[in-house]
């Protein structure tokens, strides 16, 4: 086979790859949505939520990202991370563990858009981007101006 022949062969698998990913990556927020009363599954972003996502995927291509032991660069996978921590990336089971670890704590209660810590929690979301899920929380006043950005 040609050098050519070789790197579209390659191309093509690596796009099989990352569609596979995101497949599993929209599976994945059909679970969380099951497994999470009342949260919010975002597939258009708001700004900030861009904003992160930009962040992580620049920190993994950067590598100045934390990997869990489970992310092989190599191979497309599902990547997720916590808004407030962008450049923390987990496999699936790993932000599962993550999250049941922050449950109850102040950055459970805490809004990813203001910083501001709500007594009575945030509303929980996730929003995906191809293979990259990215999981947050909004404060009451945060959620409705996102939503009228976004219905603007
Ligand atoms: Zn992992
Ligand atoms: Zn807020």
């Amino acid at each position: 086979m040609s050098a050519d022949g070789t790197a579209s062969a390659r191309a093509v698998s690596l796009a099989d790859q990352i569609r596979a990913a995101s497949e599993h990556a929209e599976r994945t927020l059909q679970a969380l949505a099951r497994d999470i009363p009342g949260v919010e599954l975002q597939r258009k972003g708001f700004d900030f939520l861009d904003g992160i996502a930009v962040q992580a995927v620049e920190a993994v291509r950067t590598r100045r990202a934390v990997l869990c032991p489970h992310i092989d660069r190599r191979r497309p996978s599902v990547l997720h991370v916590f808004a407030h921590d962008p450049e923390s990336v987990r496999c699936v089971p790993c932000s599962e563990v993550q999250g049941l670890a922050v449950r109850g704590t102040v950055e459970d209660r805490t809004c990813d858009g203001c910083g501001g810590v709500d007594p009575d929690g945030v509303y929980p979301g996730v929003f995906s981007t191809g293979p990259l899920l990215v999981s947050f929380g909004l404060c009451d006043d945060c959620r409705q101006s996102e939503w009228q950005q976004r219905s603007a």
